[in-house]
């Protein structure tokens, strides 16, 4: 799905560089490296702070922690995402309350959001799936004079613009109220292990997400508050400083497999192509096709034959997921279940060769074509 092996070789000098100077320094915790990175890429976002920490599922956990929600309190999550979305709200006791997604750009659908409001709401995660941005000017707009927060899971879509609608530009992840992303190897910006990050510009926010990553620390040994302990360490933090510089160069490279794709499959009816939100310049994180009336498990077995890779994100809508299965089971989420049974991700990545590409559209055609 990914070439993680061709992207090193092109940046390998570089990269070995960065980690050997990280090992002569024996600078493994905090230290030059994660200071640099943080300020790096809080120039990159235009965003005040950017907090660090282990991982994705960890920035998601400390910022509602920061958030100071409190058991019962309520937080709307789209039922189509990775499960870590709703595993961390789950975790600190909060409610999830799960609604559908957007039958287009496949995130959070605002309509189902008003609708899941209660006085219980304190927070809701949009989850810029594949790499494009939710709704946000809508959002924002909805939850504006409220004290309802908005956390922003932007593990799939760091380096997006969200152009609103009166010109401003906003990085995807600095437009709520805090944003979080994961940078997991194969994420759009990937380290060489676990790593995340937050970012705010509420800077009493930032200093209490930054206590509880460090143990609810605010001077050595003098602990305010339950923290736990999440950092990104010094030698990720020297390969997410290589990589920064290039990523918008990734998502280009990204985008260019896309159109592609897109171009290859335009007129073909059994397959819908990625719509592209007009507010927000996806990253594609994911290429997804959703297939109508194509018999999914076939079209994969068929790449899979003729060695293709092809996933499934997500096959079970986390409605139906044992571990939440108390909260909404018995609710119907239409888009959800139809996109549950239709869509599949191809491969798509920065170092996509030009006849790697056209063999898999080749092979795609061609299954359309005999089982279509
Ligand atoms: C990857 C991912 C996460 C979790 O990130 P980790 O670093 O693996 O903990 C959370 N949400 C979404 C949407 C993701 O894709």
């Amino acid at each position: 799905m990914v070439d993680l092996q061709a992207q090193y070789q092109r940046l390998k000098t570089e990269i070995d560089t960065a980690v050997l100077d990280v090992m002569a320094s024996t600078r493994f915790i905090g230290g030059p490296e994660v200071d640099g990175f943080r300020k790096d890429l809080e120039a990159y976002l235009g965003v005040k702070h950017v907090i660090p920490c282990a991982n994705g599922t960890d920035a998601l956990q400390i910022a509602m922690m920061a958030l100071d929600l409190k058991p019962g309190d309520e937080v709307i999550v789209p039922t189509f995402t990775y499960v870590a979305t709703a595993e961390v709200i789950a975790l600190l006791g909060l409610t999830p309350v799960m609604v559908d997604v957007d039958d287009e750009t496949f995130c959070i659908d605002l309509n189902q959001v008003k609708a899941a409001i209660s006085p219980k709401t304190k927070a809701i995660v949009p989850v810029h799936l594949y790499g494009q941005c939710a709704d946000m000017e809508g959002l924002m707009k909805l939850v504006e004079g409220t004290d309802i927060h908005v956390i922003e899971d932007n593990a799939q879509a760091i380096g997006s613009d969200y152009h609103f609608s009166n010109g401003r530009t906003v990085k995807s992840g600095a437009i709520g109220t805090i944003g979080c992303t994961s940078f997991f190897p194969s994420k759009n910006l990937g380290c060489f292990g676990d790593g995340g990050a937050l970012f705010t510009n509420d800077d009493d926010l930032a200093n209490k997400a930054k206590m509880i990553a460090s143990h609810g620390q605010s001077r050595q040994y003098v602990h305010d508050v339950v923290g736990c302990n999440s950092r990104l360490d010094a030698i990720q933090a020297a390969v997410l400083r290589v990589k920064l510089p290039h990523l918008d160069d990734f998502a280009m490279r990204r985008r260019a497999v896309a159109d592609k794709y897109d171009a290859a499959f335009a007129g073909i009816d059994q397959i819908t192509t990625p719509v592209r939100n007009k507010r927000s310049v996806h990253v594609f994180h994911q290429y997804t096709l959703m297939l109508n009336g194509l018999d999914r498990n076939g079209l994969k077995d068929f790449l899979a034959e003729n060695e293709i890779p092809s996933m499934i994100y997500y096959p079970i809508p986390l409605h139906e997921q044992k571990a939440f299965a108390d909260s909404d089971s018995d609710r119907d989420f239409p888009v959800t279940q139809k996109l549950c049974k239709s869509v599949i991700s191809l491969p798509i990545h920065t170092e996509m060769e030009e006849d790697q590409q056209n063999y898999i559209i080749e092979k795609v055609i061609e299954y359309v074509r005999t089982a279509g």
